[in-house]
């Protein structure tokens, strides 16, 4: 086969939701609990460990609340990838639990949309509400990166190796981007949050933080065109995930999204 590769969901962190929480228009009778999880995602193969977003830190995690299993960077080594081993990092959008621990990887890349660097130092983060899934620190550190010529910036769609490759979709934060990886089961789109529960998607539902719903929209039929079959898409956030794919170490939580899923989407 050509260039295929091998893609782990990493889970770093959890928290615990209602669905009133998930949905910007929910159910009222929908009460049972419906957690998030925190994921990193490690793309592997032709001697490449590309990774997927690089997750929060406990220092954030205790200003958000949140329960940090461990640091997505010990995952990692849990995994077998050292840090200094990364040489291009994705960044699917500069919210704060896809884009801390930027300093811990000293020989990457960075690939970020422009319009994600745009958004996130421009007007809109003037207002409290659009500004809140943004960590300025995280941000700063990004500004640091371009002044340090290690961002690649991607405008729509951009490859980031054979079989590799990021597309702009835009309405949860405005440069949110996907990716998609050729696996030996077809090509596999890591969705991050353009969908954050599979459930987002198939009731055609937004998550409530959201900039432009239009786009959202059209980001989830963008996804679904990309990926070309309802078990090729994996949502950013959904335990559901870490159920249906294969557990792939017992050191840490890392589940093997190129393998087929114990359920299927598919009507
Ligand atoms: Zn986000
Ligand atoms: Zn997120």
């Amino acid at each position: 086969m050509g260039n295929v590769y091998e893609i782990y969901a990493l889970r770093y962190a959890t928290m615990a939701r209602t669905p009133q929480m998930n949905f910007l228009a929910p159910d009222p009778h929908e009460t049972k609990a419906q957690d998030l999880d925190y994921f990193v995602w490690l793309v592997r193969g032709h001697g490449r460990n590309i990774l997927v977003d690089t997750g929060f830190n406990a220092e954030e995690a205790g200003v958000r609340g949140r329960k940090l299993t461990l640091n997505p960077v010990d995952a990692l080594a849990g995994f077998g990838v050292k840090a200094e081993d990364i040489k291009d990092i994705i960044v699917t959008h500069l919210h704060y639990d896809h884009a801390g621990n930027l300093d811990r990887f000293p020989n990457a890349t960075y690939h970020l949309q422009d319009r994600e660097m745009a958004y996130a130092t421009g007007r809109c983060m003037c207002n409290g509400m659009l500004r809140h899934p943004f960590t300025v620190e995280h941000v700063t550190q990004m500004v640091r990166h371009v002044y340090g010529e290690r961002v690649t910036f991607h405008n729509g769609e951009g490859e980031i190796a054979p079989g590799v490759t990021v597309h702009r979709v835009g309405g949860h934060s405005d440069g949110l981007q996907v990716v998609k990886v050729e696996t030996e089961r077809g090509p596999v789109v890591l969705a991050s949050d353009a969908t954050h529960y599979y459930a987002n998607l198939h009731r055609r539902s937004p998550f409530p933080i959201v900039y432009n719903i239009g786009d959202m929209a059209e980001g989830w039929r963008i996804v679904e065109r990309l990926a070309g079959h309802p078990d090729r898409f994996i949502p950013g956030h959904d335990p559901i995930v870490c159920e249906i794919y294969p557990r792939a170490s017992d050191k840490v939580d890392a589940f093997a999204l190129h393998k087929t899923p114990s359920r299927s989407f598919a009507k």
